[in-house]
């Protein structure tokens, strides 16, 4: 069987377990028939801020309404300051949540803070997972406050090293998310990374709820296929 990635695939993502994403976000997609890759952390305040912060129920009815988990690790440290053992289990630790809630274990992760190293990769490799997410650099210049990036073109981009097209945050606004989905051709893929929705305790990555939906309305509108990175395998031919 030929896979390959049709044009206009959009892989949606949204880090950091933040409240509004299970409130806000999850049902408009639901309503608009597209999936997502929730990455779930227990540091930043998810421990201690119960009214900003998803409970690990409400991550379980995440996966219930039929989203994908995935692996952000116990304290969000940048795995560039991890010890192999540290980042081993940090990862273990959510998977041993995701299991305890009912939810599978993550096969797909996302690089706290995009920091990432060529040992962290490695070790998500031998760890099994299929797919890991990071920012927009080194292709483009990485802005906090959210920026362009390149499109994940599976020819080029290891999968454990998976590129974002569109970070969502106070730089970045519509004409960028109507580029970001200009890149989704000749086989490529548009990878965009949300967070809360809208994000009140970190405001360099905070979305407007009103232009979120806006987002979401153009792509029913213009028939785009919304995935969770998971399916990704769906779509290009893995080593087995
Ligand atoms: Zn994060």
């Amino acid at each position: 069987m030929s896979v390959s990635i049709p044009d206009g695939l959009v892989i949606l993502t949204f880090d950091d377990g933040v409240k509004s994403q299970r409130t806000f976000a999850a049902p408009i997609l639901r309503e608009c028939g597209f999936n997502a890759t929730f990455y779930i952390t227990e540091g930043l305040n998810f421990l201690t801020d119960k009214t900003r912060y998803l409970t690990w129920e409400e991550v379980r009815e995440l996966h219930d309404l039929g989203f994908e988990i995935g692996n952000h690790t116990r304290q969000h440290k940048s795995v560039a300051n991890q010890s192999r053992e540290e980042l081993l289990s940090d990862i273990r630790h959510i998977d041993w949540q995701c299991n305890h809630y009912g939810i599978p274990i993550p096969t797909t992760f996302c690089y706290p803070g995009y920091t990432n190293t060529p040992e962290a990769v490695e070790m998500l490799k031998e760890r099994g997972f299929k797919f890991a997410r990071r920012g927009t650099a080194p292709e483009y210049p990485y802005d906090r406050e959210g920026g362009r990036g390149p499109a994940y073109n599976p020819g080029e981009h290891d999968p454990l090293f998976i590129p974002t097209t569109g970070a969502s945050g106070p730089h970045w606004n519509f004409d960028d998310f109507l580029w970001s989905l200009d890149q989704a051709q000749n086989g490529c893929a548009t990878v965009l990374t949300f967070h809360g929705v809208p994000d009140l305790d970190h405001p360099w990555v905070h979305t407007e709820p009103a232009f979120f939906e806006r987002c979401m309305q153009y792509l029913t509108d213009n028939g785009h296929s919304v995935i969770a990175l998971r399916d990704l395998t769906n779509y290009i031919a893995m080593e087995s």
